[in-house]
C-alpha cells in the first residue's frame, strides 16, 4: 500500500469524496474511466462524471476512476515497479476489462500513453489480450487509431446500454469488438483500412458487419437524460470548483471556426423545471453552493429569463452563486445581470473575436458591439469590476488594422466602462468539423507577428490584462488534430522521447525533429484542404461525410 501522504496533494488519490460509488468487482463488469491528466483538471470534466454515475446504475457494472498522477507519485511507481491504480479499490488498471479515456485534449494524447505505460499495459492494440481500451470525446480519432481498441463518437448516454449488452452477452475480446463495429456511434480502427490516393482518402469496411460510415450519436431529449445528482464532491480545490448544470446542448448559432457547435449538434434545451430539480438535489446531495449555467450559448435558451427567475424564487434564500458563462451580448444582458447580481457573486465573459464588425460577420458571429458597451455599464454599476473578453487572430482575411482595432475597443471600452479586462488573444485552429474544417492555418511567424501587432496597439494601463496564446502549442494542436493514422507513429516517438523528461512532452522542437525524421512536413497540416479529410468516414449528422469507399 503507497502512503499517499509522502506525495504533493494526496487528496488526489484518497477518493473517499462525498457520493463516491464502492461496489465489490465480483461478479461485475469492471471499467475504469481514466482522464489523462491531473485529478484537479479530470473531475471538472462534466462528461467523465456523467459516464460514470451512468455505469454505476448498472447492477452489474463497477466503474471507478484513474487519473495522471502527479509527478512526484509517477517517477515512485516507474522506479519501484508499481502499477497505476483506481482510486476506488487501489485496483491496478490492467485488472479492468475496459479503460474508457476521454480524449478531449489533444496535447493529453502522451499522457494517456504514459498512462498505459505506468499500468504495465502494452501501446498498441494488437499487443493487447482481453483488455479493451474505449476512447471517447474526440472528433477525428485516426492519430490514436494504433493504441484505442474502439472509439464511442458520440454522446455516450445514447449508447451505454448496447455497450454494456455486448460486455455482458460476449466474454472474448474480438467477438466484443466485432459486435460493437455494427452498432452506431462505436468505431473499431481494425475493422477499417484506409488509402491515400492523389491526397484523397479512400475508407474501405474490412468485415461486413462493421457500420460505414460512422454515425455518431446524440441524446433525443435532454430532460429524459441522467444527470450526477449525486454529485462526486473533492476533497481538494479543482480548477472549477462549482458545479456546472447543463441548461442546453448543442448551438443553434453558426460561427465558422466553431468545432463545439459541431460536435455538440443538434441544439437541444433543458426544461426550467428538471434544471430547478437537478440543483435542487445536487445542492442537497453535495454542499456545493456555486454552480455555472452550462451551454455552448445561454441566451439562445428559449426560457432563459423564465429560468432565471424560477432559480431566484427558489434559491435567494440559500445565497447560491450561479455564473452564466456564454451569455451572448444582447438586449438580454441588461435584464439577467440585475437579477444574477442578486444571486451572489456572477462574472461576464463574452467571446468577441474580433475588433471589426466587417470581420466578425464573416466568421458568423452574432454580437452588437453596442450592447456590450451597454451591458457593461450596468454591470459596474452592480459593482462588478471585471470582464472577461476573448479575442481571435489568424484568420487569413485579417488585416493589420483588424489587429490595431483590437487595442482601439479596448482602450475605448476601459474609458468608457472604468471596468478592469481581462483579456485572452487567441489563434484560430481549423478543426475538423468546423465549418471552416477544410481553411489553412498562419504559420508561426506570422501568428507571432499579428500576436505582436495587437500587443502594440494596446493601452498601457493595468486595468488592461492581455494573455496570449502558446502559437507553437495551437500549431500543434491543429496537426494533432488534422492528422491521419500515419501520424501514431509521431506520437509514439514522442512519447518514447519523453519518458523520462515528461516536459518534453509538449516540446515544439521534439515534435518537428520526431516529425521530419518520419518524412513528415509539418507545415502541409496548415495548408487548406480541398479534398475529403482522415475523419471524412464520420457522420455527424450535421453536415454530409465526403467519402470514397467501396
Ligand atoms: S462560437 Fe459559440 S455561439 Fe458560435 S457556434 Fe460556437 S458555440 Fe455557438
Amino acid at each position: 500500500m503507497i502512503d499517499f501522504k509522502l506525495f504533493q496533494h494526496p487528496q488526489r488519490y484518497i477518493a473517499n469524496e462525498w457520493n463516491v460509488v464502492k461496489k465489490p468487482h465480483d461478479k461485475h463488469i469492471p471499467i475504469c474511466l481514466c482522464y489523462p491528466d491531473l485529478y484537479e483538471i479530470g473531475m471538472c470534466n462534466l462528461g467523465l462524471r456523467i459516464i460514470y454515475s451512468i455505469l454505476n446504475e448498472f447492477n452489474d457494472v463497477v466503474c471507478e476512476r484513474a487519473f495522471l498522477p502527479g509527478e512526484d507519485l509517477c517517477g515512485f511507481l516507474a522506479q519501484n515497479n508499481q502499477k497505476l491504480f483506481s482510486l476506488e479499490t487501489k485496483l491496478s488498471l490492467d485488472k479492468f476489462e475496459v479503460l474508457g479515456f476521454n480524449f478531449n485534449y489533444e496535447l493529453n494524447f502522451i499522457n494517456f500513453l504514459y498512462m498505459l505505460h505506468l499500468s504495465g499495459i502494452p501501446l498498441a492494440c494488437r499487443e493487447r489480450k482481453d483488455l479493451i481500451v474505449l476512447g471517447g470525446g474526440i472528433a477525428n480519432p485516426e492519430p490514436l487509431a494504433e493504441f484505442v481498441d474502439v472509439f464511442y463518437l458520440g454522446e455516450f448516454e445514447a449508447g451505454a446500454e448496447a455497450f454494456i449488452g455486448v460486455l455482458r452477452k460476449y466474454k472474448d475480446k474480438k467477438e466484443r469488438l466485432e459486435a460493437l463495429s455494427g452498432i452506431d456511434g462505436f468505431y473499431v480502427p481494425s475493422c477499417y483500412s484506409v488509402e491515400l490516393k492523389n491526397g484523397k482518402y479512400g475508407f474501405t469496411k474490412i468485415y461486413n458487419y462493421a457500420n460505414f460510415p460512422i454515425k455518431k450519436t446524440h441524446v433525443k431529449d435532454l430532460n429524459e437524460s441522467p444527470y450526477p445528482l449525486k454529485w462526486l464532491t473533492p476533497h481538494t480545490q479543482i480548477v472549477h470548483d462549482r458545479v456546472p448544470i447543463e441548461i442546453a446542448r448543442g448551438c443553434p448559432n453558426q460561427c465558422t471556426f466553431c468545432q463545439a457547435r459541431a460536435t455538440y449538434y443538434p441544439y437541444r434545451e433543458k426544461k426550467v423545471s428538471r434544471i430547478c430539480q437537478i440543483i435542487e438535489e445536487i445542492y442537497k446531495n453535495s454542499g456545493y453552493e456555486n454552480f455555472s449555467l452550462l451551454s455552448l450559448s445561454s441566451s439562445d435558451h428559449s426560457q432563459i429569463e423564465e429560468l432565471i427567475d424560477a432559480l431566484m424564487a427558489g434559491f435567494k434564500q440559500k445565497r447560491i452563486g450561479l455564473a452564466l458563462p456564454s451569455l451572448r451580448v444582447d438586449d438580454l444582458m441588461g435584464r439577467l445581470y440585475p437579477k444574477l447580481h442578486l444571486l451572489r457573486k456572477t462574472s461576464l465573459t463574452v467571446a468577441v473575436e474580433t475588433a471589426n464588425d466587417h470581420l466578425r460577420g464573416q466568421l458568423g458571429k452574432k454580437i452588437d458591439i453596442n450592447k456590450l458597451f451597454e451591458a457593461a455599464k450596468i454591470i459596474h454599476s452592480l459593482n462588478l469590476k471585471h470582464i472577461k473578453l476573448y479575442f481571435m487572430i489568424g484568420f487569413e482575411e485579417e488585416t493589420e488594422d483588424d489587429l490595431t482595432a483590437i487595442g482601439r475597443f479596448l482602450e475605448k471600452l476601459n474609458r468608457e466602462t472604468r471596468m478592469a479586462l481581462n483579456v485572452s488573444i487567441n489563434v484560430f485552429v481549423p478543426k475538423p468539423f468546423s465549418l471552416w474544417e477544410g481553411a489553412g492555418m498562419n504559420e508561426e511567424a506570422t501568428l507571432l507577428n499579428k500576436i505582436s501587432i495587437v500587443k502594440n496597439s494596446l493601452p498601457r494601463r493595468r486595468s488592461i490584462n492581455i494573455t496570449t496564446a502558446h502559437v507553437q502549442r495551437s500549431i500543434l494542436e491543429a496537426i494533432i488534430s488534422r492528422a491521419d493514422k500515419g501520424f501514431s507513429s509521431v506520437i509514439l516517438e514522442v512519447f518514447k522521447a519523453s519518458l523520462n523528461r515528461r516536459d518534453l512532452a509538449s516540446n515544439w522542437q521534439l515534435w518537428l525533429e520526431v516529425m521530419r525524421k518520419n518524412n513528415i512536413d509539418h507545415r502541409m497540416y496548415l495548408k487548406p484542404v480541398t479534398e475529403n479529410f482522415p475523419w471524412s468516414f464520420i457522420n455527424t449528422g450535421n453536415s454530409s461525410c465526403n467519402l470514397n469507399h467501396s
